[in-house]
């Protein structure tokens, strides 16, 4: 398994026999090291060039909702970090709201901000009624969007060094998704089995919440973080139960996705988008099999997303290895 593999050899380069629970989301410097920042301008640059070589439209929407200031990404106190898109139907705009500092994983959120505008976007002259998608599709072109500009800052990095921490950041989101929701996914199960049967104490959280990580990470942590039910928002949403699973279901299909964009990249923006505008009228399987021609229910068409992040992986290991 490269993902633990990658987390064995994080931990090694921490001078650590294995991770704890608040290492795995730790940054990974090596070397001299220093990271690269970026000005916004410089940021909307990159994005835009890395769009332009996927397709001549998503670049030009980009552009366009930068110069009409759809985007307001300042760095100032009081401001939390992160990002979010909302769309605008009547007036068919969208609104991206983020921090930017200069990182480039904030480049990675811009552009992905930039692709749920974008999914919108495709969508806008179609009946209200067909536009809301569900949560497992919501994730799409967000992801796609910033696949497409992560991959291209590993590929533009300047020195190992920073080409290791740019792996690491990629690595991070695929372990969070591969284990840390699927942690939440056990976690929810069994505290909906057990909740059938009478109240669930606080301490019985917790134990349930331990096991569930054990069994997510492969018992490859150190600690574990027994409280995660009472500090994460999204066992409390009332109203949707394993709001965990749609995230990994999401990441995976548009890294499929992006696995067949690199297979065959001609003419491909134009299928993505007829895509896109029809995931709120049919069924995943029916999606795929209508615009790409694929199957989903078979193992290979998620294994080619899984193959993307291996390549990661595999990478940060040759790389690292002259650090331990
Ligand atoms: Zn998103």
């Amino acid at each position: 398994q490269p993902f633990f593999k990658f987390m064995e050899r994080k931990a090694a380069l921490m001078g650590k026999d294995k991770l704890a629970w608040y290492d795995v989301d730790a940054p990974v410097s090596v070397g001299d090291f220093k990271a690269r920042t970026f000005t916004y301008d410089e940021a909307v640059d990159f994005i835009n060039d890395n769009f332009a070589k996927f397709g001549p439209k998503l670049a030009s929407f980009s552009q366009d909702i930068i110069e009409k200031g759809w985007v307001e990404a300042e760095d100032r106190t009081g401001k939390r970090p992160g990002g979010y898109c909302t769309s605008l139907p009547e007036s068919k705009e969208s609104r991206i709201f983020m921090t930017f500092t200069g990182s480039a994983s904030d480049m990675s959120t811009l552009a992905h901000e930039i692709g749920h505008a974008f999914h919108s976007y495709t969508m806008w002259d179609l009946p209200r009624m067909n536009t809301r998608y569900a949560m497992n599709v919501a994730e799409t072109a967000s992801t796609f969007a910033e696949t497409l500009v992560a991959s291209a800052t590993v590929e533009a990095a300047n020195s190992n060094e920073e080409k290791i921490s740019l792996l690491n950041t990629k690595l991070e989101n695929a372990t969070a998704m591969f284990m840390n929701i699927h942690a939440r996914f056990l976690f929810e199960q069994s505290f909906y089995s057990e909740r059938q049967k009478g109240l669930v104490t606080a301490d019985r959280l917790s134990e349930l919440m331990v096991t569930a990580q054990k069994e997510a990470f492969n018992d490859n942590l150190s600690e574990y973080h027994p409280h995660f039910w009472a500090s994460k928002l999204h066992f409390f949403i009332d109203g949707i139960s394993f709001y965990n699973f749609p995230y990994t279901f999401g990441f995976l299909f548009s890294l499929s996705i992006f696995a067949e964009y690199k297979k065959n990249p001609d003419g491909f923006e134009d299928k993505y988008i007829a895509l896109l505008r029809d995931t709120a009228v049919m069924s995943t399987e029916d999606l795929v099999q209508k615009h790409l021609g694929k199957d989903i229910t078979v193992e290979s068409f998620w294994e080619q997303g899984i193959a993307i992040m291996a390549e990661d992986a595999n990478a940060f290991l040759e790389l690292t290895e002259a650090y331990l």
